[in-house]
């Protein structure tokens, strides 16, 4: 049996700080961040604490090298072609909102259709609701089945040759269904549509090559890659990008401005209006090296161990129902007590030290299909261990005793 060394979990200060006291099983939400992260942004502050791609002094060169740098480690990290296909964003929201409104009110017109999934997150639904509401375009669903599956039977039918774009999560962020997003961006290209892919959940989880999927636009944040809060990535194919108009305006973007006309920089810059959160771009370059070294086949084989650990425990819990059994999947457990709200279910947990989430995970449609307002969910990471799963199966036991 695989045993995860104590060094390695060295690496993420909150677990050498309580080793005993801290279960973090809410790694869906966000994953801890490596020390390596932490120093990384905090020698941008100290050493170099100036913006980027403005000063001709050392420091603003030291810095404008950093951000760069990162952007060229991004790119590796996911194969793409070039730095310009790399877009320095907020997060997956902001990515996707970006495509939203520039890709989306340029190219599609009244009556086109964008084709989601059931296992969306609000963040790949609300921008696309906003987007019909002014324009006139038209969503439509993907069903999913109760394992937790998409129900890919109408696929063929469902992609028409009015879909513009296709908008799929890649790893459900309460299921943990991992979507068959290749077979799905072959069905759509072979339409005529544009696929984003949400990749917010899978980015830490296994490799992900942007050139082999052919994938049009992938979005995914820092930080549920170890990396720092207020950084994600647009990877989008540099033609697309190319083709879109900028959605903000300011300092950066820019060539030449003056009251009556602009013209726009080149990619990437070109949709990084502003001064860009640097040090945490800084920080997401680092994440990717702590990930290259950590080794994704470390991390799928650890996780793999994780899930079947769990899953083989948890499904004896009496009273526990289990939401979301789809054969490939990431250890993401969705799950509710009978007659235990599922608040009630954290708050003990919490008084113990784990750490779950309870809630609709902004997954409200899948909510709607189980006719649930809620769910538990405890999502695991490489760092999490067999003897905090065993923790965590006796104590779900001991809550339901407790509130029964
Ligand atoms: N998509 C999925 C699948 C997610 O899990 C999340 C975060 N929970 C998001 C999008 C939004 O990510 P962020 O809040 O970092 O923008």
């Amino acid at each position: 049996m695989m045993h995860i060394s104590n060094s390695l979990r060295n690496h993420f200060p909150l677990l050498k700080k309580c080793p005993e006291t801290v279960v973090y099983f809410d790694n869906a939400s966000t994953t801890l961040k490596p020390i390596s992260v932490i120093n990384k942004m905090n020698e941008l502050y100290t050493e170099y604490p100036v913006n980027v791609h403005r000063g001709a002094y050392r420091f603003a060169e030291q810095a404008t090298r950093a951000f760069e740098d990162s952007r060229l480690a991004v790119q590796r990290f996911i194969n793409a072609r070039s730095t310009k296909e790399i877009v320095f964003t907020r997060g997956t929201t902001d990515s996707i909102n970006l495509i939203a409104s520039s890709y989306g009110r340029t190219f599609l017109k009244p009556g086109d259709e964008i084709l989601l999934t059931q296992l969306e997150h609000h963040a790949n639904i609300v921008p696309w609701r906003m987007l019909c509401d002014r324009i006139g375009s038209v969503i439509k669903v993907i069903p999913m089945k109760r394992d937790g599956e998409l129900d890919l039977s109408n696929i063929k039918s469902l992609i028409t040759n009015k879909t513009r774009l296709v908008g799929l999560v890649y790893v459900s962020n309460s299921l943990g269904t991992i979507n068959p997003v290749a077979e799905i961006i072959e069905i759509a290209h072979a339409r005529g549509a544009k696929v984003l892919v949400d990749a917010a959940q899978a980015i830490a989880h296994f490799p992900i090559d942007v050139q082999n999927l052919d994938v049009d636009f992938l979005c995914f944040s820092g930080h549920k890659m170890f990396g720092p809060f207020g950084i994600g990535v647009l990877y989008g194919k540099e033609h697309l990008l190319e083709g879109m108009p900028p959605h903000q305006g300011g300092g950066g973007m820019i060539q030449n401005v003056n009251f009556d006309e602009v013209s726009y920089a080149p990619l990437p810059s070109k949709f990084e209006a502003g001064t860009p959160p640097i040090a945490s771009a800084v920080g997401l370059g680092e994440a990717t090296n702590f990930i290259n070294e950590i080794g994704f086949k470390f991390i799928q084989e650890r996780e793999n161990l994780l899930l079947s650990y769990t899953l083989e425990r948890i499904k004896k819990i009496n009273g526990l129902i289990l939401y979301g059994e789809s054969k490939e999947r990431s250890a993401v457990f969705a799950f509710n007590l009978t007659g235990v709200h599922p608040h009630d279910v954290t708050a003990y947990l919490d008084q113990k030290g784990i750490c779950i989430r309870s809630g609709h995970h902004c997954n409200q449609p899948i909510m709607t299909f189980y006719q649930i307002p809620a769910m538990n969910r405890a999502s695991m990471s490489f760092y999490n261990t067999l003897e905090e799963i065993d923790y965590f199966i006796e104590t779900l036991k001991e809550t339901r005793k407790f509130f029964s």
